[in-house]
């Protein structure tokens, strides 16, 4: 069974990168009856994990991606770490080194100095006297210093390192008894059972070390997939001024979660030239080996146009849903239908959604002055007032097209074009040249207020 795992260190908020990287290890799992756990990694961050931990919870529940299993916490498993880091002494796998932060520095200066790589040179390797006084040893792994370490990288093929290039016998466990990073990693992973490993590729240059913890505890290897970053338009790491931010604030942007996760997926996999994505299809068609070995390019254009093509096919019904967290309740309103199915189409969020529905729903206070120099021109006044008396006197009002059909009369009575009524119309309903067709807007606020809204352009505009 597949079993992968999301392990973000807590930083309070689920960042967009990080939710690409759940989602693809989420869909892995999913897509072939596994497992999906998570993992705080708090040992080294004083940061609130509860909190990082809700809030990563949080964004998943939005997008729709569920853990399985308790969360579990590193800081909780101290005892673990330590029971290993004993088994390792033990073992005579890893040793106590005393070299102090001078003896360290000096080292440092020496190899920069011969331009060679900063290593520790294993003095305390095979030490048998005495050690020195005041000093608290870490504990330092015996790692091989020459030969070649191999990652068979389900996504990067086989990534080769000389072990002297990258390796020294690195600390596992600070003078204060600690365990570091790399070390957690690969006892949690191993101990977690989690067989495929999906993350950055910025953690590649640690598998190495985390190779030789493996190693060193008999524990089997899992398949690594290190994903290519997600790049801006410029070919530079994403910022958070690019849009590598909160997973929350694109709910508040107004983007659909089925949007998000749909660009998430796209960028950095593909399945032939495919774009759109249901949750159930990128869950059976999703695999790490089709993931680019190049890095992939955010791009919000694009997912500005998936989430225009969710909002368009979302029903109705879910959107009012959705609508109620902008104050808009269509529940019960009689022209829900009428309304959505008018602004559905033109909206590339949800955020725009609700404005272009308070525009319609609201009776404008103001008109814009270029639309009202275009539209009141020559008789355009005597027009909409003859409109308004059409309206007040029309038997059946209720769908767009009887709105439509006192539009027609009204032209074909005064012998004018259709824009002639329109623009002065369209200016009283709305307040600007703007909005969807007038029938419809007509429909939806009904005959007291267009007959309302006509009668308050009149009085301001005359
Ligand atoms: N905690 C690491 C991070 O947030 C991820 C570790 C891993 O995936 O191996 O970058």
């Amino acid at each position: 069974m597949i079993v992968t795992r999301f392990a973000p260190s807590p930083t309070g908020y689920l960042h967009i990168g990080g939710l690409r990287t759940a989602l693809f290890s989420y869909l892995w799992a999913r897509g072939n009856g596994g497992k999906f756990v998570l993992r705080i990694e708090d040992t080294d961050q004083s940061r609130n994990s509860e909190e990082a931990a809700k809030a990563i919870v949080e964004a998943f529940k939005w997008v729709g991606l569920e853990h399985d299993g308790e969360i579990t916490y590193q800081s909780n498993r101290s005892e673990i770490y330590t029971k290993y880091i004993q088994q390792l002494l033990e073992e005579g796998k890893a040793y106590k080194c005393y070299m102090s932060k001078e003896e360290l520095t000096a080292l440092r200066e020496e190899q920069m100095a011969k331009k060679e790589r900063t290593r520790y040179d294993g003095r305390y390797r095979d030490f048998k006297g005495t050690p020195p006084e005041g000093i608290e040893p870490v504990i330092r792994i015996k790692a091989p210093t020459s030969g070649e370490i191999v990652v068979d990288d389900g996504i990067k093929g086989r990534v080769s390192f000389q072990a002297e290039d990258i390796l020294d016998d690195f600390v596992i466990a600070r003078a204060d008894g600690s365990p570091t990073y790399n070390f957690v990693v690969a006892i949690d992973d191993a101990l977690m059972g989690i067989n495929e490993v999906i993350r950055g590729d910025d953690h590649l240059s640690n598998t190495p070390k985390q190779m030789v913890i493996y190693k060193a505890l008999g524990f089997d290897l899992p398949k690594f997939y290190h994903v290519p970053m997600i790049h801006n338009a410029n070919g530079k790491k994403l910022s958070k001024r690019d849009g590598a931010t909160d997973v929350m604030a694109y709910k508040e942007m107004g983007y659909l979660p089925e949007a998000l996760l749909n660009f998430l997926v796209r960028l950095g996999w593909s399945h032939g030239d495919q774009e759109i994505f249901s949750f159930e299809e990128m869950t059976t068609l999703f695999d790490p080996a089709n993931i680019n070995k190049s890095a992939s390019i955010y791009n919000v254009e694009k997912l500005d146009w998936l989430n225009a093509h969710y909002i368009k096919n979302s029903s109705n019904e879910e959107l009012a849903q959705l609508l109620e967290e902008y104050d808009i309740f269509l529940k019960a309103h009689d022209k829900k239908e009428i309304l959505l199915d008018a602004l559905k189409e033109r909206a590339k969020s949800m955020k725009e959604l609700a404005m272009l529905i308070k525009s319609i729903l609201e009776t404008p206070t103001a008109y814009d002055d270029k639309a009202v120099k275009k539209a009141f021109k020559g008789d355009a006044m005597e027009i909409l007032q003859a409109f308004a008396k059409k309206i007040e006197t029309a038997q059946t009002l209720h769908l767009p097209s009887d709105y439509h059909h006192e539009m027609e009369s009204l032209v074909n009575e005064m012998g004018i074009g259709f824009g002639k009524i329109g623009m002065p119309l369209r200016v009283a309903l709305l307040g600007e040249m703007s909005g969807p067709g007038l029938d419809s807007v007509m429909a939806i606020i009904g005959r007291e207020e267009t007959l309302k809204r006509i009668a308050n352009a009149v009085s301001a505009l005359s």
